[in-house]
């Protein structure tokens, strides 16, 4: 959920109908939210979402920072209430019951029901209200139809329910990009890892960085399959030669487009080794210099990610220069060369777009 990015929003700049899915401002974490800030601005009644602001979804655990945060906004004299429409009443009360807050349950969110509920059973204005919550179609929409000031947050945990999953959080995704215009980042934030996307000059080092390492593993690919194939020996021939005429041998109907040269049989035998070698050469480069990403409780899972990626790329690769092999007809040279440079484009970007976003993105 990295489209939550700290900051501020222009509210008053912007169309009437895009303010109705604005916060006012966007927080990584709860514990973020300057409660000072908002008690001097007037505020003293917090509306609070529970599932993904206060706790992880589905869970019954309240992680100590909301414990924390809770009592600290208690000792500044604000009154708290989640506003849920669980279909769990039972756990809601419980867990509001252990963090000493005050709940409504009502229609679905952003129908304005339980922020008036809310504010009426507090008797407190929406000039003196503020909403927290994860969701923009929700938390964020419905306090905003309610003349309240709401605080979008980080969503605490990746799981949540299928249909937030794959309706709001893609919707929420355009919204993002349509209020980024109005957005001013936290100046504390460190680099912003939404904007300004694939072009931003942080991004463009780390290609460059990439695409180094990527010459390096071909030559490392190219050069080991040139040292196996035609200078390592092997009973008294060169290993190419020895392993092709094995193969052959072994598996003649597999190997029988190697019958006039059996040394062609070795090729895709001992491309195995050495694409696993180039794969390793790349994963430890850009692991270390490319993405500075060296947590080494990720490094396993890094690693599966790096391989299925490269994979993939190495698909794509193939499956582009294949589309592009008749690019000048009747010059089947220069087709080549035109679909190999494509193709080495084509999936380098993709490569290095999969890398950086999934492979060696910081944990959520
Ligand atoms: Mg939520």
């Amino acid at each position: 959920m990295r489209h939550v990015k700290p900051g501020t929003y222009a509210r008053h700049t912007m169309p009437g109908a895009l303010r109705r899915f604005s916060p006012s401002e966007s927080l990584a974490r709860l514990e973020d939210v300057d409660l000072e800030g908002l008690r001097a601005s007037g505020k003293r009644l917090i509306l609070l979402d529970v599932d993904n602001t206060l706790i992880p979804w589905r869970t019954e655990e309240v992680p100590d920072a909301t414990h924390r945060w809770i009592e600290q906004a208690h000792a500044l004299g604000f009154e708290l209430c989640a506003v849920s429409n669980t279909s769990k009443p039972e756990r809601l009360a419980r867990l509001c019951e252990s963090m000493r807050i005050g709940f409504v349950r009502d229609k679905n969110k952003p129908s304005r029901r339980m922020f008036l509920l809310a504010m009426e059973r507090h008797r407190a204005t929406p000039e003196e209200t503020v909403m927290i919550g994860d969701q923009l179609l929700t938390d964020v929409l419905g306090a905003n139809r309610s003349r309240i000031d709401a605080i979008w947050v980080r969503p605490m945990a990746k799981q949540e329910f299928l249909g937030t999953r794959i309706i709001s959080r893609p919707i929420e995704r355009v919204m993002a990009r349509l209020l980024h215009r109005y957005f001013q980042a936290a100046p504390t934030d460190g680099p912003d890892p939404m904007s300004p996307g694939l072009y931003s000059r942080e991004t463009l080092a780390q290609f460059g960085k990439f695409a180094v390492v990527g010459v390096g593993s071909t030559l490392i690919d190219a050069g080991l399959m040139f040292l196996l194939m035609f200078f390592v020996p092997w009973d008294g021939r060169p290993l190419g030669q020895a392993l092709g005429e094995w193969a052959l041998a072994a598996y003649p109907d597999l190997f029988r487009f190697a019958a006039a040269r059996p040394s062609d049989a070795a090729v895709p035998i001992l491309k195995i080794p050495a694409t696993a070698a180039a794969i390793l050469n790349g994963f430890y480069w850009n692991r270390r210099w490319t993405f500075e990403a060296r947590d080494h409780a990720l490094r396993a899972r890094q690693f599966r990610r790096y391989f299925v990626v490269a994979v993939a790329a190495m698909v794509v690769n193939a499956a582009v220069t294949t589309v592009f092999n008749n690019i000048v007809p009747g010059h089947p040279k220069q087709s080549l060369l035109v679909a190999l440079v494509i193709s080495t484009v084509v999936a380098g970007v993709f490569n290095f777009y999969f890398q950086r976003k999934w492979t060696f993105a910081p944990p959520e």
